[in-house]
């Protein structure tokens, strides 16, 4: 199996071959501002091309044996995983993270791949009682057809295979486009993937102008299905786009979660995952903690107890192993973080730790700000209504349970919540009253292929992950039939 270098061999493709493109695209590392690679930048007409091939891929691909399919799968993953070091590198360029957290990224990315392959086995049909005598009901399982996968730049390797592989492992074939920021890594992954026994056309991958390739897909007939990760402003745009053609989709957008954390903890356990999870990704994560409820008796041992931690965090580039965190992603995400803090600082937050852009020395050339914790901080304040995307742990206090239940659960989000606290009543009373999609109870992980990811109300529709993430590339045929 061949071990890519990936320098500068990153392309658009369609029917399995690259594209090339009189405009370019110059990728740039958030941490240094350096060219990382260029790309070929596509727009309409690549983007109807892209949906010819996967249209004339479909026949072929939807009636192939789950097997089959399954065993693409299981191609893809160990490519993936056969490069996982190269790939960890041009992530960690392109995007900024760590190259520890890109090699994590990396192994979930893997991981879906291999368990959508293995769950494409296991696509069954069923057979119901009849309603006369004489028939059968059977229901069928069948590919929604082209499916249109738009990706973000926070999770750029994860957020590609945990929609493309159970797109093909349902039998549909695809067209992708990622995020701008981060297309050299979509790209790798999928020039994998067509390394793979896949036939040709079945997925396709362009580079280009967002609004100009949304268009052409959603406008489409031959497109039947839309799965997007990203702001709730564009998911918004994209069913009201969707809803001429009444295009399925799937859409995982914003959040606003809440960490609650009682009175009967233990601190230093709690203070550690809160930390880890705030501050995995830049804190750029749409399931990453945006506000830190502390019960007021332990409020001021959590507030020490998280700053300590947050103070030690080491900032710098994603390829420097020494670095725990890297920059954001871009000048304006930079910008956005230091409105936040400055606004609630304005509007009487104390500052614990950080506060700062980061410009000087190894920063001067990228986008970095300072590991931020804010005390005291109450609704009115911007950050409590937005999600910040930065680097910022915001803490507030409360006191009671209801309290606390009614002040999450006011925000139009309900993407994920997370919950500490040591006593089974409350347990199941809370992450029963929180109006979220996923509730991490003493723990912060939630993304795991078996397990459903996604939001209720302005957080998205439809799920990724497990069998309801293949549901969501199937539809339902019922066949009644009258047999005598
Ligand atoms: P973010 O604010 O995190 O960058 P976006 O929602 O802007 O999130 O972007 C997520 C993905 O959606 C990216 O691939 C981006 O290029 C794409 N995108 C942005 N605007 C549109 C649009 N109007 N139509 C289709 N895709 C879009």
């Amino acid at each position: 199996m061949l071990v890519h270098a990936w320098k500068d061999e990153a392309s658009c493709w369609i029917n399995g071959e690259r594209q090339t493109s009189s405009e370019k695209l110059e990728v740039v590392d958030p941490a240094t501002g350096e060219s990382v690679s260029e790309v070929p930048w596509g727009g309409t007409e690549m983007a109807e091309k892209a949906v010819e091939a996967a249209w004339s891929a479909f026949p072929e691909w939807s009636n192939r044996l789950p097997h089959e399919r399954a065993e693409v799968l299981k191609e893809w993953a160990a490519g993936i995983r056969h490069n996982k070091n190269s790939l960890a590198e041009l992530l960690s360029r392109e995007q900024g993270k760590p190259v520890a957290e890109a090699l994590g990224e990396i192994e979930v990315a893997a991981s879906f791949v291999e368990w959508y392959g293995e769950e494409a086995k296991r696509l069954g049909g069923e057979v119901l009682p009849p309603g006369k005598r004489g028939q059968q009901i059977t229901v069928l399982h069948r590919p929604v057809g082209v499916a249109a996968l738009i990706t973000p730049w926070n999770y750029p390797a994860a957020m590609v295979t945990r929609k493309v592989a159970p797109a093909l492992a349902a039998g549909c074939t695809v067209v992708i486009k990622p995020a701008s920021e981060t297309p050299l890594i979509a790209a790798a992954l999928i020039q994998l993937l067509i390394e793979t026994e896949l036939p040709s056309g079945v997925a396709n991958l362009v580079i280009g102008d967002a609004k100009l390739i949304g268009k052409t897909w959603l406008e489409d007939h031959r497109v039947r299905k839309i799965s997007f990760t990203g702001s709730t402003a564009v998911g918004k745009e994209l069913m009201r786009q969707g809803a001429d053609q009444m295009k399925r989709l799937s859409l995982e957008l914003g959040g606003n979660a809440p960490a609650i954390v009682f009175d009967d903890v233990d601190c230093d356990r709690v203070a550690d995952a809160i930390v880890d999870n705030k501050f995995e990704n830049c804190g750029q994560m749409c399931n990453g903690i945006n506000l830190i409820y502390a019960q007021e008796s332990v409020r001021e041992e959590l507030e020490e107890k998280i700053r300590s931690r947050v103070a030690k965090i080491m900032v710098g580039r994603g390829t420097d192993k020494k670095s725990q965190m890297g920059p954001l992603i871009n000048q304006a995400a930079q910008e956005k973080v230091a409105f936040f803090v400055e606004d609630a600082v304005n509007k009487g937050a104390r500052l614990l730790c950080g506060g700062e852009k980061l410009t000087t020395g190894e920063y001067a050339d990228g986008f970095f700000y300072s590991p931020t914790v804010l005390a005291g901080v109450e609704s009115g304040m911007a950050l409590t209504e937005e999600e910040v995307f930065g680097p910022v742990a915001p803490i507030l206090s409360f006191q009671s349970e209801s309290e606390v239940i009614e002040r999450s659960n006011r925000t139009p989000y309900g993407l994920a919540a997370y919950l500490f606290t040591n006593d089974a009543r409350r347990i199941k009373r809370v992450s029963e009253a929180l109006d979220f999609g996923m509730i991490g109870v003493n723990g912060t992980s939630l993304s795991f292929p078996q397990s459903p990811f996604g939001g209720v109300k302005e957080s998205g529709v439809g799920r990724e992950g497990g069998r309801y993430g293949l549901e969501e590339f199937l539809e339902l045929k019922s066949i009644l039939t009258m047999l005598d």
